[in-house]
């Protein structure tokens, strides 16, 4: 049996109708922005692999660096203890993300991440003795998948089976230069009981890469800061790049209070989840009362490999040749985007750093079950591409190293489906 066949046996995938869908593609090997199949057919990951690979895939600089770790230490209680790895990766982010960022505390993934986040603004509040407990976030939010993250995130059909089990949300538009006035007035009305505001700053991903202007979410931040409402900046996605910024908070002039990180914090080869928080938030907990310590903490809170991943990212995101990639895929991106705009089928694109997305005109049927979802979906496969549409949104958003010859390739496929399809 090849590997598919065996994985029909035994596996479980995430976010797949296992009745319906096709099987999985068994993945061998991968090199730069490429993976190879168990047929040696190749597959250039325009998706990144959900988001999280910048560098490309085994690189071998990472991979030199998390070997030399799995033989000097792999892992070591974090509570009572540290290590070289986790105190370095610390200071180094501290030192590159806004001035205000004091303290890093580590977990396994983005949903974690935003599960401290919000356990940390609650608590910030309770421990101070002025009991907030609401919490407004963004309609199509996307922070997780864990009970709070989805809480906080929009509810749709992935949150439906649980809806009646989430704690209850404020849920407002993202600002423009028309609503930005009554989004202000909203938040004053509910300061008084408002623990924090959890954002996707710039881009709302899973919604379907929705994007929004900086200088509207820099005036909800200065507001939010002013009526004394927690701002948590949910980078997860965002983070290391992506929006042609290191970080997207670093188009806003307002700082976050605390900010989430995961998916590309390791470049993508280990899963890790990393919160930072201000002094003032920390600060909040040191007590003599043991009941206000924060008590959250995961198996493999800061694991050193994943550490020791996230290190070697960081030394090759910092060498000016990622910076000089990621404005040669934001270069190559708008003349993309400005040769298709005009296209029948093309109802709108959109452009944020390294991310370009189209709406594919259908019509009305524009559900992230759209049949032309999976139809899009295959004929991208066939031609060796891996994109993954959010319902009728066709996004890319590719490792940092993809090359210029791969990058035309996946253009001019899309251009061809908009012919063919
Ligand atoms: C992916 C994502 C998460 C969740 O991260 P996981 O590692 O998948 O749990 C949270 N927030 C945002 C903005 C994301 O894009």
């Amino acid at each position: 049996m090849n590997l598919t066949e065996r994985d029909l046996q035994v596996i479980w995938h995430p976010y797949t109708q296992m009745k319906t869908a096709q099987p999985p593609i068994g993945i061998v090997r991968g090199e730069g922005a490429l993976l190879f199949d168990e047929e040696g057919k190749q597959y250039i990951d325009a998706v990144s692999s959900w988001w999280v690979n910048i560098h490309g895939h085994a690189h071998p600089y990472i991979a030199k660096k998390v070997s030399e770790q799995l033989h000097k230490l792999e892992h070591v209680i974090f509570a009572g203890f540290t290590h070289e790895g986790a105190v370095e990766l610390a200071e180094r982010l501290l030192a590159i993300l806004p001035a205000n960022q004091k303290k890093a505390f580590y977990s396994d993934n983005g949903s974690t991440a935003v599960e401290v986040a919000i356990k940390m603004c609650l608590q910030y509040w309770l421990n101070k003795g002025d009991q907030r407990t609401k919490i407004i976030a963004f309609n199509n939010a996307y922070h997780g998948d864990t009970f709070g993250a989805m809480a906080v995130s929009g509810r749709s059909a992935f949150t439906k089976a649980f809806d009646s089990l989430l704690f209850e949300v404020e849920f407002i538009d993202i600002p423009n230069k028309e609503n930005i006035e009554s989004l202000k007035s909203q938040i004053s009305d509910l300061k008084s009981q408002t623990a924090c505001f959890i954002f996707e700053p710039l881009i709302q991903g899973s919604a379907g890469m929705i994007m929004y202007e900086a200088e509207y979410l820099n005036e909800l931040m200065a507001h939010c800061r002013q009526e004394e409402v927690m701002l948590i900046a949910d980078e997860v996605f965002t983070g290391f790049g992506r929006t042609g910024k290191p970080f997207a908070t670093n188009h806003v002039q307002v700082e976050p209070d605390i900010m989430c990180f995961s998916k590309g914090l390791t470049g993508g080869t280990m899963a890790l989840g990393l919160t930072t928080c201000t002094q003032q938030i920390y600060d909040a907990f040191l007590s003599d009362d043991k009941l206000k310590t924060l008590f959250h903490g995961h198996s493999f809170t800061a694991n050193p490999i994943a550490c020791a991943s996230a290190l070697a990212s960081l030394d090759l995101f910092q060498q000016p040749e990622t910076a000089e990639n990621i404005d040669r895929i934001k270069a190559a991106h708008k003349v993309f985007a400005d040769r298709i705009r005009n296209h029948p089928k093309v109802k709108t694109i959109r452009q944020t750093g390294t991310i370009v997305a189209m709406e594919w005109e259908t019509g009305d049927n524009t559900s992230y079950f759209s049949s032309l979802r999976d139809k899009l979906y295959h004929y991208f496969l066939t031609a060796g591409i891996i994109l993954r549409p959010l319902g009728n949104v066709i996004y890319i958003l590719p490792p940092y190293c993809i090359t210029n010859e791969q990058l035309n390739y996946v253009y001019s496929k899309i251009e061809q489906a908009l012919e063919e399809l």
